[in-house]
């Protein structure tokens, strides 16, 4: 299952015939020649037996076309948008249900932030780096976790967190921009600085770098 399954897969959607949780389903494959199907690979189905819709449906579908079939009510991810899908029987879609503890714990990526934001709570008093740097350079991780791993770096005070950080490509700027303004605290409280020609770290007094040579202010 594909990473941006994630986001939608803890959407609630609720059904407006029955009032019950929707599940979380595969989208059906789509055959050469459908189309686009529905463009996503996740729906959220009403899978309620009892939903009025569902039970109501099969007269109207015998009525209107001759043929034994009902309706479950449908949901795009992202969307409040309705939509119906024609099933034969009561089971159709019940094996597609998507089960977001065991897609998550199958997903080693998050399982890792998971593990990671646990450690944070101690990583002050065993002054562990490495929970923290796992956030901060996890471009998939929840932005309040890795907000969180950033107050934790300025605690921890520790300045080898700097290089790895300014070899990171961030994707998302604002934070990136929260990350700058960590390690200038961080340089400040170490009287250290950046030398602007080699990007070494030095003395704050240093008028010129002992690694490169030239001259700073
Ligand atoms: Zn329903
Ligand atoms: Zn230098």
């Amino acid at each position: 299952m594909r990473s941006h399954v994630e986001k939608y897969i803890e959407e609630i959607h609720t059904c407006p015939h029955c009032s019950q949780k929707m599940s979380c389903c595969e989208a059906p494959p789509v055959h050469v020649g459908d189309g686009l199907g529905w463009g996503s690979e996740i729906l959220f189905i009403c899978l309620n037996d009892f939903c009025p819709l569902f039970l109501n449906g099969w007269d109207h579908v015998e009525n209107q076309y001759g043929h034994h079939a009902s309706y479950r009510y449908m949901e795009l991810p992202g969307s409040m948008e309705s939509n119906v899908m024609m099933v034969g029987n009561a089971d159709a879609f019940k094996a597609s249900v998507i089960n977001p503890e065991i897609l998550k714990s199958q997903n080693s990526r998050y399982q890792k932030e998971k593990e990671a934001v646990e450690a944070l709570d101690s990583c002050l008093a065993e002054k562990n780096l490495e929970p923290v740097m796992l956030l901060l350079l996890d471009e998939a991780a929840d932005r309040a976790n890795r907000q969180k791993a950033l107050e934790c770096m300025i605690q921890l005070n520790e300045l080898d967190c700097i290089d790895p950080i300014r070899n990171h490509s961030f994707r998302d700027p604002a934070f990136e921009r929260d990350c700058n303004m960590a390690i200038n605290q961080l340089l400040k409280a170490n009287f250290k600085k950046e030398c602007p020609h080699c990007f070494e770290i030095i003395k704050a007094q240093a008028v010129k770098c002992m690694h490169c040579g030239e001259p700073v202010k």
